[in-house]
C-alpha cells in the first residue's frame, strides 16, 4: 500500500544527528551506538532504504531552526540568522540528495502526478523519495522577504510556531497570540498559497490563526486531547475547526502523544502498552468527530528527536507503517477508507491546494 508520511525531519537528522541516510538502517545504529550525547543514539528508525521498503514515497520534509531570546531555556540559535544558515544547510543537505537521486522535490500538482506515475511504475530499488518542504517553526525566517526566497526554493507549508516562544506565533508549552508580526506571516503565506501546519500552535494562538488565515490549513502530526491530555494534542473543538476547514490530522507515534502517562527517558513501551494500535485510536477518535475518514493521515514524526525507546513496540523501521492497513481493516475500515488514510486523503488535499 502506497503511504504517504507528512512529517520527517530528515536533514535535521542529517545534518544535527550527522545520519548519512542512504546508508541501511543497521549500519546507522552501529555508526552511532556508543555515542551518548541524545537519547535517541543508535535507536534510529528512519533511512531511505526503509522509506522505500515500506513503499512509503512521498514525505513532508521539514526545516527546523528555532531562535532563543536570552530568557528562553529551549535548545537554539542565538540569532534569527544564525536560524536562517541552519535551515539553509538543511537544504543544501536535500539538494545534495536530489544530486545523488535519492530523492525529488515536489512543489506542484504536474510534479506531484508525475512522481506518483514514476513511483508506481518503477521497480527501481533507488528510486527517488518525493519530498514537499515545510518549515517547522518560523523563528528562522529573518524577514517575510525571506518566506517569498523559500516559496521560491520551493517551501510549500509553515508551521508558525514550535516548541516555546516564538517570533511570529507561540507554541507548545506557551502561551499568547501571534500578533501583528504573526498575522503578517499568515497574509503572506496567503499570498503564495503556503500551507498553514496548525500543529504545535497553542491554542491561543491556533484560534488567532483560524481566525486569520484564509488558505490551505493541515496539522501534519497532531494526535487527541481527549486521550492523551496535553495542550501539545488538539482538543476535540479545535479538531472539529480543522475538519471543517478540510484540514487532513497526520496521527503521530512518538510515544508520549500516543499513550497518557509517559515519563520521557523513563517510561518503556512495551510496559506502557503502546503499539501501532494506539495511533489508530487517535485517528478513530477524529473519524468519530467527522463523521468520516477523510480527514486523518499518517504524519510519523518518526526520528524527530526520538527513536525506537520512545515509538511503538511492534515498529522497528519506518516501514512498519505498512502495519497500519492490516490495523485499520480490522476495526472495520474499509478498503476505500483504508487507501485514503495511508496517502488518499493528503492527496486530495494537495491536490485542492495546488489546483
Ligand atoms: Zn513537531
Amino acid at each position: 500500500m502506497f503511504i504517504v508520511d507528512a512529517h520527517l525531519d530528515l536533514s535535521m537528522n542529517a545534518m544535527e544527528w550527522n545520519r548519512d541516510l542512504r546508508k541501511p538502517l543497521s549500519e546507522i545504529r552501529r555508526r552511532e551506538a556508543h555515542m551518548t550525547d541524545k537519547p535517541d543514539r543508535g535507536k534510529g528508525t528512519v533511512s531511505f532504504g526503509e522509506l522505500r521498503r515500506g513503499d512509503i514515497g512521498l514525505v513532508v520534509a521539514t526545516q527546523i531552526a528555532r531562535y532563543v531570546a536570552p530568557d528562553n531555556p529551549l535548545p537554539g540559535w542565538h540569532s534569527p540568522e544564525q536560524a536562517w544558515a541552519q535551515t539553509q544547510a538543511q537544504l543544501a543537505w536535500y539538494r545534495a540528495m536530489e544530486e545523488e537521486g535519492e530523492l525529488v522535490q515536489i512543489a506542484n500538482k504536474a510534479q506531484l502526478e508525475e512522481h506518483l506515475i514514476r513511483w508506481e511504475s518503477s521497480d527501481d530499488e533507488r528510486k527517488p523519495i518525493g519530498y514537499i518542504l515545510s518549515l517547522e517553526g518560523a523563528d528562522s525566517l529573518i524577514t517575510l522577504r525571506h518566506l517569498e526566497r523559500a516559496y521560491e526554493y520551493g517551501l510549500r507549508a509553515v508551521g508558525p510556531a514550535h516548541y516555546g516562544p516564538g517570533r511570529y506565533a507561540q507554541g507548545t508549552d506557551a502561551t499568547g497570540f501571534m500578533g501583528q508580526k504573526g498575522q503578517a506571516l499568515l497574509r503572506e503565506m496567503e499570498r503564495l498559497n503556503i500551507i498553514l501546519d496548525a500543529t504545535h500552535l497553542c491554542d491561543d494562538s491556533f484560534w488567532e490563526a483560524m481566525d486569520h488565515f484564509h488558505g490551505p490549513v493541515w496539522a501534519s502530526h497532531n494526535n487527541c486531547r481527549a486521550l492523551v491530555n496535553h495542550n501539545r494534542q488538539f482538543s476535540d473543538e479545535q479538531l472539529r475547526e480543522l475538519v471543517n476547514r478540510g484540514a487532513v490530522i497526520g496521527g503521530v507515534l512518538d510515544a508520549w502523544m500516543m499513550v497518557p502517562g509517559w515519563t520521557r527517558g523513563q517510561s518503556d513501551p512495551r510496559a506502557m502498552n503502546c503499539s501501532l494500535e494506539v495511533v489508530i485510536d487517535h485517528m478513530d477518535h477524529i473519524c468519530q468527530l467527522a463523521g468520516n475518514a477523510l480527514h486523518i493521515g499518517i504524519g510519523s514524526d518518526l526520528d524527530g528527536g526520538f527513536g525506537k525507546e520512545q515509538s511503538p513496540y511492534d515498529l522497528n523501521s519506518i516501514a512498519d507503517l505498512q502495519k497500519i492497513p492490516e490495523l485499520l481493516r480490522r476495526r472495520g475500515y474499509s478498503e476505500d477508507d483504508i487507501q485514503n488514510v495511508c496517502h488518499g486523503n493528503w492527496l486530495r488535499f494537495l491536490r485542492n491546494a495546488w489546483r
